[in-house]
């Protein structure tokens, strides 16, 4: 990965001329930002991590499995959000850990826990590093040192029960090798987000991931079964049953708790079979509107496709949905709708009846391969323009059918207000029979500081998010940069609650501090 953009760099990807024109004529960005800072220029402080805690956590984990090196601290600084690149390129690794430490199983865990609880030392659980939302990135203030907990070593396939179809997975295992795992035995877990090249299924859990397919195969959450949770205070393992009514289930007070009561060991997920079967295929409606009706119909009456998503007119207009023909978009709304498993003609043919019936306009199965060909090279693209000179990041938020038009109102305006003339783009690629999921890309030029000038925006954006009725996340979680939004959405006695049972788990108050509650 990357340490200051996304991805594999041999993936990087030069900016089409006519985004180029785009950016030029339309946003008006005119000068190259400055060029990114090398891996070794980065501006760390010195490790605080004392002689004493290093010697002991060598002990739980073996030394070579405990970092203090420049380039380890700094592949641990941060996440991924736009923020999170733009300090990494000017080389501000202030938020670096001052140690990596990789433990290799529950029980080491459990142990390196115990030993930064007595030194108070802050733990930050470190998946993929792929958060957006802040979520690695804690103030050391108050403790003695700071390590990111990498879960990377633990990364095998434990069990697979094709009975009960569940199979128990390490935490770290990355999407694609835990995919490339069940292939080995017939089965899949259907969870594809963009960040699927990094993202680990601990990470998944933690943060409450969706992926691309989530009408079909469900959202993370839904895929957890079961999990083992080690925290300062002991362990929790959860989850005996497909269903059960003893009492609250605990599965989802872990469920979105990204590292701040414990860290994620084990996880029996829900699995399906691999699909026979892929087809996708695009259509075309007038508006966001006539196109947001449709999807209700589907996801209210079926049949509802494994994959569907409506582009509004911006991102239809710039191509965005298929991001190997960037600029060359169509006019309407897009909708991308896919069928995966067993009788995906049949699916298309009943599901195209309602879209036809509802005014979509058939354009065939060639958008549907250029949005699966490009799904997951957008991210590639953000690099590009960072380095160009605008800023580009995403938010998302979810809401009811009824209030999603007040909602997409309010988070363009408020975008449209705070930055001048950016570029908003918005497509629903999560539908529920209650609701939807909006997805806002953001294209602005950098003027001055561009952290700056994307925060106080996103501060707006919150505000805004949370005034017009909506959650402040569907699926990227709270971090830190959601955290007073999230206060203001549960409320007083919501946040009562979570620092709770955060003090019952995590008396010291050791785990990831500053997410998700202050
Ligand atoms: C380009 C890009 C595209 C993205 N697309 C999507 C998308 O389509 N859908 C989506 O849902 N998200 C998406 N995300 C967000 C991100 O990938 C998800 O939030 C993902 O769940 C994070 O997984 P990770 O393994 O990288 O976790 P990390 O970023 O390493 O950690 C995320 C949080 O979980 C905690 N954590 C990690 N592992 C554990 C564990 N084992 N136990 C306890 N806590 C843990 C961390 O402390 C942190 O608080 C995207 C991000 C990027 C950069």
């Amino acid at each position: 990965m990357l340490w200051s953009g996304w991805g594999d760099p041999a993936k990087a990807r030069e900016l089409p001329e006519a985004v180029r024109t785009l950016l030029h004529d339309l946003l008006g960005v005119r000068a190259p930002a400055e060029p990114a800072a090398t891996l070794s220029s980065v501006r760390l402080a010195p490790s605080r991590l004392p002689g004493s805690a290093l010697d002991a956590l060598g002990e739980i984990t073996g030394p070579a499995h405990v970092g203090t090196g420049h380039e380890a601290r700094v592949r641990h600084a941060r996440g991924k959000s736009t923020p999170d690149l733009l300090r990494m390129r000017a080389g501000d690794g202030a938020h670096a850990p001052d140690a990596v430490v990789a433990p290799a199983t529950h029980d080491e865990v459990a142990e390196v826990l115990r030993v930064c609880a007595e030194a108070r030392i802050a733990v930050v659980p470190f998946g993929g590093g792929t958060s957006v939302v802040g979520a690695l990135t804690p103030s050391g203030d108050g403790f003695t040192a700071v390590v990111a907990l990498d879960l990377g070593r633990m990364d095998r396939l434990v069990a697979v029960d094709p009975e009960s179809m569940i199979a128990t997975f390490e935490p770290g295992v990355r999407a694609p090798e835990a995919e490339r795992l069940l292939a080995g035995h017939g089965l899949t877990l259907g969870h594809f987000p963009q960040s699927f090249e990094y993202a680990t299924l601990g990470g998944f859990a933690a943060a409450r991931s969706s992926g691309q397919a989530s009408a079909g195969y469900g959202r993370f959450d839904d895929m957890v079964a079961g999990l083992t949770l080690a925290t300062p205070a002991g362990t929790l393992e959860l989850g005996r049953a497909p269903k059960s009514a003893a009492g609250p289930d605990l599965r989802q007070l872990v469920l979105g708790s990204e590292g701040a009561f414990g860290v994620i060991t084990s996880l029996r997920l829900r699995v399906r079979k691999a699909p026979a079967e892929k087809a996708y295929e695009g259509w075309r409606f007038a508006s966001f509107a006539e196109g947001s009706a449709a999807l209700r119909t589907l996801a209210q009456q079926g049949p509802l496709p494994t994959v569907l998503r409506l582009s509004d007119e911006t991102e239809t207009m710039i191509g965005l949905a298929k991001p190997d023909a960037i600029g060359g978009g169509d006019s309407g709304c897009l909708v991308i709708a896919g069928y995966e498993g067993t009788d995906v003609r049949a699916r298309a043919e009943a599901a195209g009846e309602v879209l036809a019936g509802l005014g979509g306009v058939p354009l065939g199965p060639e958008p549907g391969r250029a949005w699966a060909h490009g799904r997951f090279s957008a991210p590639y693209l953000r690099d590009s323009l960072l380095a160009a000179g605008a800023t580009v990041e995403t938010l998302e938020t979810a809401g009811f059918w009824a209030n999603l038009p007040r909602l997409y109102d309010a988070v363009r305006l408020s975008l449209l207000g705070s930055l001048g003339s950016p570029l908003v783009m918005c497509h629903i690629s999560h539908v529920y029979e209650t609701g939807a999921s909006l997805y806002f890309t953001v294209v602005t030029a950098q003027h001055g500081d561009p952290v700056e000038q994307w925060e106080r925006a996103k501060e707006e954006v919150n505000a805004a998010i949370v005034e017009a009725g909506g959650t402040i996340s569907h699926h990227h979680g709270v971090g830190r940069d959601h955290r007073d939004a999230y206060a203001r959405e549960i409320g007083p006695l919501g946040v009562d609650i979570l620092r709770a049972v955060k003090d019952r788990l995590d008396p010291a108050g050791i785990m990831n501090p500053g997410a998700l509650i202050a």
